[in-house]
């Protein structure tokens, strides 16, 4: 009984600090943000994106940073811009959380991106408003990343332009050497929700992530299925970041639904974004121990 008593109270906690975070309101953010249709870089629809997040984010006690800049791509040079949130911390150390708010341009397909750049715009809203509740140890960055798509094929030059131009400025200006840890989620919406284990991550922060994850239940969402994905993280894990991607890679009947005009809202759920929403904040919690 005692042993039981003990073990339990820890848990107590980790489901008490990460049950602030809402699934149903991160859904309610995601489902606005493809509300402006197709949102390709440098699009109307991309810059009313823009204005909302912004929006939402003055209704936080944050920092709001801008990372505009110019991207060369097959279509020649487009106008991209990263929006970065802010909440400021006291130890000096900095903990990322990012995602891409861009969907791939697709002439003749009407390609919303409910799950490919809805959902992770979503769960950082719904971070954005969960952190803002109280004082933080670390610096911790929500990052909505531009550009993530390619243009033409995946390639060194074309997709991930954002996260491209984003590590090299923090490299230049020192953030990079205070980060932590760096988690990047992509199409973490699914209502079949399914992360591998993604090759390119950092192994160490995997293993804290998939522990968390069997900690508070949610074992079944975190695979043993392994596979090497290029997205946002890659730039910062090149530069030596302990970056890790959660990226559910499976989507609809053999993968069908991906970059498709079948990427809409009715195939995601919010129970998928609040497991993820809620192992990010324990992680956090165990960081800043
Ligand atoms: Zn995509």
């Amino acid at each position: 009984m005692h042993r039981a008593k003990t073990l339990l109270i820890p848990l107590l906690c980790s489901i008490a600090l990460g049950a602030e975070f809402s699934g149903a309101s991160a859904l309610e953010y995601t489902r606005k943000a493809v509300s402006f249709g197709p949102r390709p870089p440098g699009s109307e629809a991309s810059r009313k994106l823009q204005s909302y997040v912004r929006s939402e984010l003055k209704q936080r006690r944050c920092e709001i940073l801008e990372d505009a800049f110019t991207a060369s791509t097959p279509h020649g040079p487009v106008a991209m811009r990263n929006l970065i949130a802010r909440f400021k911390g006291t130890s000096g150390k900095a903990v990322v959380f990012s995602g891409h708010y861009d969907t791939k341009l697709m002439p003749g397909i009407h390609f919303v991106g409910a799950n490919d750049g809805g959902s992770s715009t979503g769960l950082l809203l719904e971070l954005a408003r969960v952190l803002s509740r109280k004082p933080r140890k670390h610096d911790v960055y929500l990052v909505w990343f531009d550009g993530e798509e390619a243009f033409g094929e995946w390639s060194d030059t074309d997709g991930i332009h954002g996260s491209r131009h984003l590590a090299r400025r923090w490299a230049a200006d020192g953030t990079l050497h205070r980060i932590v840890a760096m988690v990047n989620v992509d199409m973490i919406g699914d209502r079949d929700l399914g992360i591998l284990r993604e090759l390119n991550s950092s192994e160490p922060l995997r293993r804290i992530v998939w522990q968390i994850a069997a900690d508070l239940g949610y074992s079944g969402y975190f695979l043993d299925a392994a596979g090497a994905i290029e997205d946002d993280h890659m730039p910062f894990v090149r530069l030596g970041v302990n970056a890790l991607n959660l990226i559910d890679f499976d989507y609809g009947p053999d993968h069908s639904w991906w970059h498709t005009s079948s990427d809409t809202m009715d195939k995601l759920s919010a129970q998928s974004l609040e497991v993820v929403g809620r192992v990010l904040l324990e992680l956090l919690r165990r960081l800043e121990q």
